[in-house]
């Protein structure tokens, strides 16, 4: 039997897949909630969970994508639909029935982090970048960005829903330093995870981070 170096990491490339097949059977009514939610398409709504399977190396963010994709996460809109309405609201603004487009793109509290990370990733991208509540909760937008762009745009996102989901009942939003600070660990992890599994895989990783790790090397502002 051939023993895997790396046991770890190969349970967690298993992970995702297995838990997309569980649930393939309920693709039409996630695609058509996800239409009602924020106008996605099928296309955009299969390619988020191709790339959360494809695209992230770690567990972690691939079972934060799943929650966001199935909206698991308590917001307060999902707990008023259980018919508890007293002190249920967004712990920023206070709004009655949050639900999870305004927990994770629409609430005002949160709009100086977006603007943040829209400038910092239009100076990455060398482009504008529209942060929409479908390109914030399902990490892509296929119609704006080309292939590569789209990459990087869903490590960003992914990261920017881990930092809201760890402070989800803080009544101050994240800051940008910490939503970089994530996105920077998460480019050297999934350098030390691609530097395991050789050559081949490092060009995708060059392929992934390339417009990231160009940014770093070049000359840039300090980011605060
Ligand atoms: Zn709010």
């Amino acid at each position: 039997m051939e023993v895997s170096r790396h046991p770890t990491s190969c349970g967690i490339k298993n992970l995702y897949p297995l838990l997309l097949n569980a649930i393939l059977d309920d693709r039409v009514l996630l695609v058509k909630k996800w239409e009602g939610r924020v106008g996605a398409k099928e296309i955009e709504v299969c390619e988020s969970m191709e790339m959360a399977r494809t695209v992230l190396l770690s567990a972690s963010p691939q079972a934060q994508h799943f929650m966001v994709l199935y909206n698991l996460y308590y917001t307060p809109a999902k707990i008023a639909s259980w018919g508890k309405t007293m002190g249920i609201m967004c712990p920023r603004c206070g709004c009655p029935n949050a639900d999870l487009c305004h927990m994770f793109f629409q609430c005002v509290k949160l709009k100086s982090l977006i603007t943040g990370i829209s400038d910092i990733l239009k100076k990455i991208l060398k482009q504008t970048i529209y942060l929409t509540p479908q390109m914030v909760l399902l990490g892509v937008d296929h119609a704006v960005y080309n292939s590569r762009d789209r990459y990087f745009l869903f490590i960003a996102m992914s990261v920017f829903r881990s930092c809201i989901a760890s402070l989800w009942r803080d009544v101050e939003p994240p800051r940008f330093n910490q939503w970089f600070s994530r996105l920077l660990s998460m480019y050297h992890l999934e350098n030390s995870l691609y530097e395991l599994k050789g050559a081949a895989a490092g060009k995708r990783l060059t392929r992934v981070w390339a417009p990231f790790s160009a940014w770093l090397s070049g000359p840039r502002e300090y980011v605060n």
